[in-house]
């Protein structure tokens, strides 16, 4: 569509970052462009009004930037998934491997009342493994995953291909 077109257009790719061989996806451009910014969360909006969501769990740290005024505006209750050791209360955690490297993130272990209704969200979909850690979090705390989100998705890693086979709705703005 005309709007992902747009959207795809104000994402900056910066060849060789964090290291050789990488194409890094930058949304940083977009986030300044305030026309595409508002159309951006607007349009998550519009798609998550009517889904009976009770929770965005947004994933350390550009997801946080997408998850928050998603989740002000929806009236939901907003989840930072972080990357390890920076949450101060009793927590569950989930070891990942990365693109590049491997991690750790962790939720608070009352984050989630049982059953709720939860949108995992962050900017980009690689290897998914970030992803699918986040989604095992969630129903570790007896919540549901209702879909996760992102603005772009890069099919050819495998990674939404790999969440939906793990069960899960994936959606992304544009690949
Ligand atoms: P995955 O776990 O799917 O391999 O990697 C996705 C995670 O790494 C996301 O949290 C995302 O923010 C980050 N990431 C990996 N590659 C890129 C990229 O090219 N651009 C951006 N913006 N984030 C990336």
């Amino acid at each position: 569509s005309a709007y992902s077109q747009e959207i795809r257009e104000a994402i900056r790719t910066v060849p060789n970052w964090p290291e050789p061989g990488v194409m890094f996806r930058d949304i940083m451009p977009l986030l300044q462009r305030r026309d595409i910014f508002r159309k951006l969360i607007d349009s998550f909006v519009h798609r998550y009004q009517n889904m009976q969501l009770d929770a965005v769990a947004a994933i350390d740290a550009r997801g946080f930037i997408l998850g928050a005024p998603l989740a002000y505006e929806l009236g939901l209750s907003l989840v930072p998934v972080r990357k390890k050791g920076k949450l101060p209360f009793d927590t569950v955690t989930q070891e990942y491997d990365l693109e590049y490297g491997s991690a750790s993130i962790e939720l608070h272990t009352d984050a989630f009342a049982a059953g709720d209704r939860v949108l995992v969200m962050d900017d980009l979909i690689a290897t998914g493994g970030t992803m699918l850690a986040a989604c095992e979090l969630v129903r570790q705390l007896q919540a549901e995953v209702v879909e996760v989100s992102a603005i772009i998705d890069l099919p050819d890693l495998g990674g939404s291909d790999k969440l939906r086979a793990a069960g899960f709705d994936v959606y992304a703005v544009c690949e």
